[in-house]
Order: structure tokens, then C-alpha cells, then sequence
């Protein structure tokens, strides 16, 4: 296997491995420069990153590595020297996707996820709005700050996409955090980071380090817990992790798209220890909640819209939180670049444009075309392994917009853009459908593309 390549295919399952922030923060810049007698040179951009990552990431990079190369004997970490000539040539190439790069790299201390808890610092109860429809799963969150892991455990919040389940737990982890100083140890894992872990630990042969890594925490927050069901060892290692958990009446909180005896594949005595807890649903919002809730966001902005344009917003876009943001987040981008106020037909069609679904007809090959066209690269580079900078943003919005647009599983969306495996394409529909919200400048080139969708 050509050197490059393998370096780009152990760089993928490494990614897999580590939080992203640390994979940006050391691997991303690494190459490996050559190889003799079974010793794979690695080079680095710094001392200290040399150090960094011969110390905590040497073992796990070197059994990928032999996983793709099983000849690999050891690997030499070396500090890259900036002058030398094959170097700097790949760089200059790349010089109109570096200012991205930089903005990438921004946008994840934008996010700021707490690298301790996973949590995102953004999810507050205070910025939860409250009516009807999550009134329950509200109280419930609260009665368990007040008396964490003695109430209500587990705590489990069932409900659509888009309804608030990931807000309310990650705010409940928020606010034990900030009531307890920190005395309490919080955790937040989606279900298939968790589902990660547990594979590569079962494959790695290192279990224990990953039953210490969950159970010494206070409060297990696990995200979208439908998708465990029916993976054997992650069912049972989150069983196992489940109970030792509950024992000490330590908190556990569960959110899913459906209750406990709607996971099909969920083992009988995990459902029932579910059932033991408490469940609260949350709803689709009520016409009241959504206005409450653009009025609270607007205010957040310091923007304002007339009172006949959020009326619009609310009255239309009733099933999801998530849609309902976004389109306040068009016509807000729409008013700032006209520099007029909006009216609320003006509004209404913008909101008409954004569901009239054209994308029903069109297919993947179409949307990954707009994507390489808007870009102009080369749609094989866009499905293929390929890591270049200048693809990763296209690569990625195409990831989105094949979510976003097709609905297409994440699984799909992996395999068709460069066979990535499924938490990158979870991670980069996460993370645009989060900066769009933030970033005009990302949301008038979505908006671009999709146009070029339409017109096709
Ligand atoms: P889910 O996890 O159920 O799919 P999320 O928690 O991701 O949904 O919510 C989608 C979006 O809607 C998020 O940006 C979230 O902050 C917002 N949201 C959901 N519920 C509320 C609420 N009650 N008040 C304010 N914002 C909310
Ligand atoms: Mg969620």
C-alpha cells in the first residue's frame, strides 16, 4: 500500500478513536515520511506534540497501523523540518483552503464542548422554554438536580427529532455541574460513541479501562439510546455498566426517540430496569411554546422581526425545534442582506421555498454534483478517500445536505462519500446543522447550493 495512503487510512480510524478536538489538535498536521525495516517514520510539527502523542497515542495508532500493514514493527515519531523542499511544495497548493482550515478549527472552540464531560456549555435550563408539551420532562430533569441519583433514576426522556431531548439531558448535566462545583463527575456520550468505545475496547482487549472510564462517573448521561438496542456485547456492557451504576445510586439519564417497550431489539431486563425509573415524553410544541421560543431566541440575538412575521414562523413549521430555528435563521439572514423589514408574505414564502420538498426527485449523485460544482472539485475526490483540506468542507456539507435533503442513513451517507464510517457523517450533520445556525457566511452557501439543486 502506497505510504500516503496508508498514513490516510490509519488517520481515519484513529479519528474514530479520539475526540476530534484532540485529533485536530495533534494528528492532523502529521505525515508519514517513510518506512524501513518495519519502523514507520511519523513526522510532526513540534516537539511537543512528538511528545504528546508518543505518550497517549502511540498504542493505538500503532495497532491500526499493523491492522493495515501488518509488517509495521514500531513507529518513529520525528519533528518535521519546515524548510525542507517536498514539504512546503503540498502546502502552497493548498492555499485558499488553509483560511477555512482556520475557521474549522475556530468554529470547534465556538462549540466548546467540555472535553471532560461532552457537554456542550450551550444547553442551559434557562435557555429551555417551557410549556405544555415538555412540561413533564422538565420537572423530571429538575427533581433529579435537586436529588441526583436518588429520585428519579433512571431518568428516561422519550420524544421526535428535533423536540429538545439533547438540550434538556445536556442541561441537566449543565446544572449539576455548576450547582455541585464540579464535586459531582458528569458524563454525556451519545449512544454511539458508547457503541464505539465498547467495540474497540472488546477488539483492543482493553475492558476494564473502559468500565473504569464509565463507572467512576456520578451521572451517565447517554444519548439516543434506540440505537444499542440490538448490539450484543454494547447491550451487554451497558448492562453491566447500567447496574453497577444504579447500585451506588449514582444517576443515570437516558433519552430515546420512542419509550422503552418500543425498542424492538432492547433486551428484556434493560427494558424493565428502564421501566423502573422514571419516563417523561416530550411532545410536538403547541402553538404557544413556538412562539415562545422564536420570541426567546431573537431576544438571545438582539434581532428583531414584527410580531406578523414570527406569527408566520409558528403557524408553519409545528413539528420540529430544529426546522423551526432554521427557518428563523434564513429569514433573519434574508432581512440582513436585503436591509429591509420583512413582511409577513415576504416571510412566508421563504418558509414555503425552504419545505417544498424539489428534493424529493432528486438523488444523491445530484446533490453530491451541486456540492463538487459550487466548490469546483472534482466529484471523485469528494466521494473518495481523499483528505485534502480543500475537500473536507465540501465533503462535508455534502454530508449534511444529504441528511438534511434526502434523509439518507448515515451509514449511506458514509459509504458514499469517501466509505467513511457512519460518526463522521453523524458528526459533520451535527456539527453544520449547529454552525449554520452562527454562521452566515456557511448558511448563504448551503442556500447557494441547494439553489443549484433546483435549478437542475
Ligand atoms: P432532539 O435531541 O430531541 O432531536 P434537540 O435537543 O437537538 O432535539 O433540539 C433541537 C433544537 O431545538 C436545539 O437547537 C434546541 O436548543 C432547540 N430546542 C428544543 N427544545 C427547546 C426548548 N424547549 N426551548 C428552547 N430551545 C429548544
Ligand atoms: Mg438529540
Amino acid at each position: 500500500m502506497e505510504l500516503e495512503h496508508l498514513w490516510q487510512s490509519t488517520l481515519s480510524e484513529v479519528e474514530l478513536q479520539i475526540s476530534r478536538p484532540n485529533f485536530l489538535t495533534w494528528l492532523k498536521n502529521s505525515r508519514l515520511t517513510h518506512k524501513q525495516d518495519g519502523v514507520v517514520f511519523v513526522s510532526l510539527p513540534n516537539n511537543f506534540a512528538k511528545e504528546w502523542v508518543e505518550n497517549k497515542y502511540n498504542k493505538i495508532i500503532l495497532s491500526v497501523l499493523r491492522n493495515f500493514d501488518e509488517s509495521t514493527k514500531k513507529i518513529e515519531y520525528v519533528v518535521e523540518n519546515k524548510n525542507s523542499s517536498g514539504h512546503s511544495a503540498t502546502h502552497t497548493k493548498q492555499k485558499s483552503s488553509d483560511s477555512f482550515d482556520i475557521k474549522f478549527q475556530q468554529s470547534f472552540a465556538e462549540l466548546k464542548v467540555d472535553p471532560e464531560t461532552n457537554l456542550n456549555p450551550r444547553y442551559t435550563l434557562k435557555s429551555f422554554v417551557v410549556g405544555s408539551s415538555n412540561e413533564l420532562a422538565h420537572a423530571a430533569a429538575t427533581a433529579v438536580i435537586k436529588d441526583v441519583g436518588k429520585k428519579y433514576n433512571p431518568l428516561f426522556i422519550y420524544g421526535g427529532v428535533g423536540l429538545g431531548k439533547t438540550h434538556l439531558i445536556q442541561a441537566v448535566g449543565n446544572e449539576i455541574k455548576k450547582e455541585y462545583n464540579n464535586k459531582i463527575k458528569v458524563k454525556y456520550v451519545s449512544s454511539e460513541k458508547f457503541t464505539n468505545d465498547v467495540i474497540w475496547s472488546i477488539k483492543n482487549k482493553r475492558t476494564e479501562d473502559l468500565k473504569e472510564k464509565y463507572r467512576l462517573t456520578d451521572v451517565l448521561i447517554i444519548d439516543d439510546i434506540q440505537f444499542i438496542g440490538g448490539k450484543a456485547a454494547t447491550e451487554e456492557e451497558f448492562f453491566h455498566t447500567f447496574n453497577s451504576l444504579y447500585e451506588n445510586n449514582k444517576q443515570i439519564i437516558i433519552s430515546s426517540d420512542r419509550p422503552p417497550r418500543f425498542i424492538p431489539t432492547l433486551e428484556e431486563r434493560l427494558r424493565s430496569r428502564f421501566e423502573g425509573g422514571m419516563i417523561a415524553d416530550i411532545g410536538f410544541p403547541d402553538y404557544e411554546l413556538r412562539m415562545a421560543i422564536l420570541k426567546t431566541k431573537l431576544q438571545n440575538r438582539g434581532a428583531n422581526l414584527s410580531d406578523n412575521v414570527i406569527d408566520v414562523i409558528a403557524s408553519k413549521v409545528q413539528k420540529n425545534l430544529r426546522e423551526l430555528e432554521g427557518v428563523l435563521n434564513k429569514i433573519l439572514f434574508v432581512q440582513t442582506t436585503k436591509n429591509v423589514e420583512l413582511s409577513a408574505k415576504q416571510a412566508e414564502e421563504i418558509i414555503n421555498e425552504s419545505f417544498q420538498q424539489p428534493v424529493k426527485n432528486v438523488s444523491s449523485t445530484q446533490v453530491i454534483k451541486a456540492v463538487a460544482d459550487y466548490f469546483e472539485v472534482d466529484i471523485n475526490s469528494l466521494t473518495g478517500r481523499c483528505r485534502k483540506n480543500s475537500v473536507a468542507e465540501p465533503r462535508q456539507i455534502a454530508m449534511y445536505l444529504l441528511r438534511e435533503l434526502l434523509g439518507m442513513s448515515y451509514p449511506s451517507i458514509g459509504e458514499k462519500l469517501g466509505k467513511r464510517d457512519h460518526t463522521t457523517a453523524i458528526y459533520a450533520y451535527n456539527k453544520l446543522s449547529a454552525e449554520i445556525e452562527k454562521d452566515q457566511n456557511l448558511n448563504q452557501k448551503i442556500i447557494a447550493i441547494k439553489d443549484i439543486i433546483n435549478k437542475e
